[in-house]
């Protein structure tokens, strides 16, 4: 194995490190707590675990944290009611609706419906209009921390060539947005491109968001590129006993770290950072509702 390894998860602990100063400053100097309102629909028991470490990551860093579980019948009126109010409740600087919502929810209205100053998911379409633009805006979680490793990593991002296999709403799309937004030329492929192999090995940065275990072979990536998996895939791994599963990402990491010049790994790359970007974007939206300068370094 040659590539250097991104550690999400080290990096993940510095970003809430900086987030938990920030808030401890907004404590003392503005008498300001910062507060992240997440709202849970159901008993997606994946759903639950998310909503937990967010919880607990929140408080941790010291912001505060409200937690609203709702049942999975509740009516489409209901949960607008409960955006309504956290929308003009002056404590709540953050709001999160879990997805997927269940099926008789319209997840584009509930989400369209969330103030876009308090979307720290960056999903509402205002911010995806602002991001588009250039314009400062909330940036989704995932691809905001993949930025951030690729900062971190490269310095200036100018000119690289970058390829976004996936075009989701959530993480191909957006990633790409910032990838332009820091000067790379930037492919997005998906299911329909062509010639995959060929689109991949151009690249020097290859973010891969699939959700396809190990799709991505070493044999794909230019010597030395730097590879983002942010792929979360569970897969049987009977080589640890029977009915046993393992996460592995979207790319085959063992070929491809042979390589690259860096990559993430699966898991304790870009998994952790999602949650660290979220407090991130929670005290970013905190500053500027109260007009007060932004961390830097922690948004886009
Ligand atoms: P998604 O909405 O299912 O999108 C997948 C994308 O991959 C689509 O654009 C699809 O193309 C493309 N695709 C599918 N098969 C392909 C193929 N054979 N060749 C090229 N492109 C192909 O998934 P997502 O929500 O973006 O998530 C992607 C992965 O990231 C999943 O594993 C998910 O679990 C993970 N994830 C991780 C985090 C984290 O915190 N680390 C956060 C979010 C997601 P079409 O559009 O043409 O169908």
């Amino acid at each position: 194995m040659s590539a250097q390894i991104i550690d999400g998860k080290a990096f993940a602990a510095t970003v809430r490190e900086k987030v938990a100063g920030h808030v401890a400053r907004l404590k003392e100097e503005n008498d300001i707590t910062p507060g992240l309102a997440v709202v849970l629909v159901g008993e997606d028991p994946a759903s639950q675990v998310y909503v937990r470490s967010k919880g607990k990551q929140t408080v941790e860093v010291g912001m505060n944290s409200y937690e609203h579980k709702l049942d999975v019948d509740t009516s489409e009126a209901d949960l607008l009611a409960l955006i309504d109010k956290l929308n003009n409740d002056p404590e709540v600087h953050g709001i999160l609706v879990q997805l997927p919502l269940p099926g008789h929810l319209n997840e584009d209205l509930v989400i369209n419906s969330i103030d876009p100053a308090k979307d720290v998911d960056g999903f509402h379409i205002s911010n995806v209009g602002l991001l588009g633009t250039g314009q400062k805006s909330m940036v989704p979680c995932t691809p905001l921390g993949c930025l951030m490793m690729l900062r971190d990593h490269h310095g200036s991002l100018s000119g690289m060539d970058a390829v976004v296999i996936g075009r989701s709403n959530i993480v191909g799309k957006p990633m790409a947005q910032l990838l332009l937004g820091d000067s790379c030329t930037v492919t997005i492929a998906h299911s329909r491109t062509k010639d995959l192999p060929e689109v991949v090995k151009r690249a020097d940065i290859v973010v891969a968001a699939v959700g396809r275990p190990e799709m991505v072979p070493g044999d794909w990536i230019k010597e030395g590129a730097t590879v983002i998996d942010v792929g979360i895939n569970r897969i049987d791994a009977p080589e640890k006993g029977e009915g046993k599963t393992r996460l592995v990402g979207d790319v085959h990491f063992e070929s491809a770290a042979a390589v690259a010049g860096a990559i993430t790994p699966v898991p304790g790359g870009v998994g952790p950072m999602t949650i660290a970007c979220l407090l991130a974007n929670t005290v970013t939206a905190c500053c500027r509702a109260n007009g007060l300068a932004e961390p830097e370094g922690l948004t886009a």
